[in-house]
């Protein structure tokens, strides 16, 4: 649904590694290379899934019992969860042959994000990314009612009374074709220019091709998707209040819904355009400008204990480089030293418990500050050595780059 290609995320320090925890959610399995992750709100619509369909069948079809009613909505919302899961793959099928890495797809609450390493190079690479995942739910769609409407037979046939027309269909035809509607409501979504959403990715590369700015044209379509998200909020309020909007119906539940989703779309465009503008302030400025070049480095033979009480205690640094002949050895944080019980302390050496120089990212100090935050991102680490020649130049913090931000406007803020 959904893409995310090294976005900026939260800057907000403290809560980043955690935010980054609950939003890749548990790991079930692994797919074409991707780790295919489910987030914790998922469990709670699939149970909201699952309840709304056994009550609609148990309404429906009174005779089929309550194992079988239960039975066949669990099912259902198995492959209604599959099919999202089918839209994210063919995304990230799509990037991985247009030459971008993915390592996850994450099923949420409003279906799934698949995290595409890059920003596609070209507008027809976006283009074609984009288009894929709405497609291939409008043809599972038309899938599904086809095999459906096979197996109902003549019985939909009994146009006159539809409600009679349904209760009289076998679980088989009822599923498959409940499968068929739901899929092909998603791709239509899907297909609402909501950037960040499959329809304001398709839209904006178009701008882009278009513009040949690829800048202007996210700032295009993340207005717009601010405008259809409104849109959808009024919308919604107009149903709740008894309105009659076309294609969307009225009622205070079916309202809300609408309603909700807008903030959503809404809110969503909204973090895109700040991020723009955060790449925007970042753009050309190098890492150098931003970092702090005296930075106390510790040796890997320190004791813990001297760590903590000559070097982390009355400073509030939390990671220092660790620094052997001349040479980045590896960076010891806080969490590091947390994990060592105190008794332990005196007996442990810094190398024992940092992170080696081979495991850490580390930037250039030429590097545009804009991709040391990409990569601060990525790697969800606070602070990345900078390094030139193999030889430490300074650490640019997390912190330093939201006080850069602050200086120049309040985005950050
Ligand atoms: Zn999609």
């Amino acid at each position: 649904m959904a893409r995310t290609a090294g976005s900026v995320g939260s800057l907000d320090d403290t809560r980043a590694s955690r935010r980054s925890t609950l939003r890749s959610g548990f790991r079930v399995g692994r797919i074409f290379g991707i780790e295919i992750h489910i987030d914790p709100s998922w469990i709670f619509i699939f149970i909201l899934v699952t309840w709304n369909l056994a009550a609609g069948f148990a309404a429906m079809h009174p005779g089929w019992g309550f194992g079988l009613q239960i039975g066949l909505a669990i099912l259902a919302a198995f492959v209604f969860f599959g099919s999202v899961l089918t839209h994210e793959l063919s995304h990230s099928l799509v990037a991985q042959a247009r030459g971008l890495p993915v390592k996850r797809i994450t099923l949420f609450l409003f279906g799934g994000v698949s995290n595409i390493e890059r920003e596609p190079n070209s507008p027809g690479s976006e283009f074609l990314i984009s288009v894929v995942g709405p497609l291939t739910s409008l043809l599972l769609g038309g899938l599904f009612l086809t095999v459906g409407g096979m197996f109902a037979g003549g019985r939909l046939a009994a146009l006159g009374n539809p409600a009679a027309a349904f209760s009289g269909l076998d679980p088989a035809a009822t599923i498959l074709l409940w499968l068929g509607s739901i899929n092909v409501t998603l791709g239509l979504f899907n297909l609402v220019p909501g950037f960040p959403l499959d329809g304001g990715r398709i839209l904006r590369s178009i701008l882009w091709a278009a513009t040949r700015d690829l800048r202007r044209a996210t700032r295009w379509a993340s207005q717009v998707g601010q405008l259809v998200g409104w849109l959808f909020v009024f919308s919604g309020l107009a149903m709740m209040f008894g309105a009659r909007v076309p294609a969307l119906g009225t009622g205070v539940g079916g309202g809300l819904w609408i309603a909700l989703i807008g903030w959503f779309l809404r809110s969503a465009a909204a973090t895109s355009y700040k991020q723009l503008l955060i790449e925007d302030l970042l753009e050309d400025v190098p890492v150098a400008r931003l970092m702090r070049a005296d930075v106390r480095t510790v040796e890997p033979e320190l004791p813990v204990s001297d760590l903590v009480y000559d070097f982390m205690l009355g400073t509030d640094e939390r990671a220092f480089p660790v620094v052997d002949r001349g040479k980045l050895a590896g960076l010891v944080t806080i969490e590091d030293v947390r994990k060592v019980p105190r008794d332990s302390w005196p007996s442990t050496r810094v190398s024992q418990i940092m992170t080696p120089a081979e495991k850490l990212a580390v930037v250039g100090p030429r590097q545009d500050a804009s991709e040391a935050l990409h990569e601060l991102t990525r790697r969800d680490v606070r602070q990345l050595p900078v390094v030139e020649n193999g030889k430490l130049v300074g650490l640019l913090r997390r912190r330093d780059i939201v006080r850069w931000l602050r200086l120049q406007s309040d985005v950050a803020a």
